[in-house]
């Protein structure tokens, strides 16, 4: 699958290029790409300096690029309107620009306050990452722009310097106060592996072999395809909720209490917080779990570690909603190995852990019981850990 996916970016990279043309006349400098992904285990934990393990999709963002000398920035995405936005780098500020192209902007704007000699550009993106699903492709849209930006000026910077980029996009433009997670995942993964992310240190970040395929397992991704409204503030007091917990219990971040201590923890917090503080402690010690099962080899007992997870996100955290909750139900009851919802919440993806064979038969159950209970039918992928952003054209090894 991965041998699939890079054949396609290749493949697609040449229709980007000819769009590039068509729009803004003359050829692109490169063509570079970045992944959506999704996270194994490990929600919620990234604003509280804690851990993950998500694997980068092989759906990604394609971006045809070319600098421009005279600071002018033009964007164009075949998932647009139709129409070109002109924007001036100078003029860059939070709140200047409205829509998706908050993202890309955010981070020529980001490279530019961190002290990048950065000028303009032409960019046409082009992307298999289904947007709003819970896929990151908000991060795959800023990571595609950080790796070529960094390519098109010489920045030479570090994958975990371009994710902190795209994340203070995110945060300081877009306005969305999202973690590093995301742009991690984009920007670092590597094919076959998980990427293990200590939040507080995303420099230290370790791969962890996934042999998803070879192991006779599929990850199956169902995106639900409803997104309840109340989200975005949700997220945001989600948030407020574990650092005023960490406040009250004299701790720099959530991440610092560990599992001992949170019986402790919890008799000594308002009953509006402490679930929160259980959700966090006890999901980062899944994560620990998880890699080692990996590192053992064994990817199946995953499996109890997801459905774990989902229950804590429900009961404790309370980010899933009817729709994420069926699809975990249903996909057990036809013998799924386990499931669990991805991504921050209140609809969007699950990710289901099944045994070879047993795609159709789990997809097909999670389908019916979406029929029964009146909803639109799941859209259902298949994941296999891929590769991190990177330079398609000209092609690696070429100057
Ligand atoms: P997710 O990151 O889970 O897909 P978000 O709401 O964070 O969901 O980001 C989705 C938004 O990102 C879209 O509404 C759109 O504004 C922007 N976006 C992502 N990919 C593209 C693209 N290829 N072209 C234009 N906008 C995009
Ligand atoms: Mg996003």
């Amino acid at each position: 699958m991965n041998r699939t996916a890079q054949w396609d970016d290749d493949s697609r990279a040449e229709g980007v290029a000819d769009d590039f043309r068509r729009l803004f006349g003359g050829a692109p400098d490169g063509v570079w790409a970045a992944p959506g992904r999704v996270n194994l285990i490990g929600e919620h934990t990234d604003y509280n300096d804690g851990f993950a393990l998500p694997i980068a999709l092989p759906q990604t963002t394609l971006l045809a690029a070319r600098g421009r000398t005279d600071g002018r920035l033009r964007l164009h995405s075949a998932q647009g309107d139709g129409r070109i936005t002109d924007l001036v780098v100078a003029g860059l500020a939070p709140g200047v620009v409205t829509g998706w192209t908050a993202y890309p902007a955010g981070v020529v704007w980001a490279l530019a306050e961190a002290g990048h000699a950065v000028g303009g550009a032409d960019l046409h993106f082009d992307s298999t990452v289904p947007t709003g699903a819970g896929l990151s492709s908000s991060a795959a849209l800023e990571c595609a722009v950080a790796v070529a930006y960094d390519g098109l000026y010489e920045l030479g910077l570090t994958g975990p310097e371009l994710a902190r980029i795209a994340q203070r996009a995110e945060n300081g433009f877009a306005g969305i106060p999202c973690g590093i997670m995301d742009q991690m995942a984009s920007v670092c993964c590597t094919a076959e592996a998980a990427l293990h992310l200590d939040a507080r240190t995303p420099e230290s970040h370790r791969q962890v072999p996934f042999d998803l395929r070879g192991q006779g397992l599929r990850l199956l991704v169902i995106d639900t395809r409803v997104t309840h409204d109340l989200g975005d503030g949700a997220y945001a007091a989600l948030r407020a909720g574990c650092e005023r917990a960490a406040a009250l219990l004299g701790l720099p971040a959530l991440r610092d209490l560990s599992a001992d201590e949170l019986p402790q923890a919890l008799r000594a917090l308002p009953p509006e917080l402490a679930p929160l503080v259980r959700h966090v402690v006890t999901e980062n010690v899944r994560v620990t779990e998880a890699v080692t099962r990996l590192r053992e080899g064994n990817a199946a007992a995953l499996g109890p570690i997801l459905t774990a997870g989902h229950a804590s996100l429900r009961d404790d955290y309370r980010v899933s909603c009817p729709e994420t909750d069926l699809v975990v139900t249903a996909a057990l009851g036809a013998g799924a190995l386990g499931a669990r919802m991805t991504g921050g919440g209140f609809g969007g993806s699950v990710i289901v852990l099944v045994e070879a064979g047993r795609e159709s038969a789990v997809g097909g159950s999670v389908t019916a019981a979406f029929a029964a209970a009146g909803h639109r039918p799941p859209r259902i992928l298949e994941a296999a850990p891929a590769a991190g952003a990177r330079r398609i054209r000209p092609a690696p090894g070429t100057p």
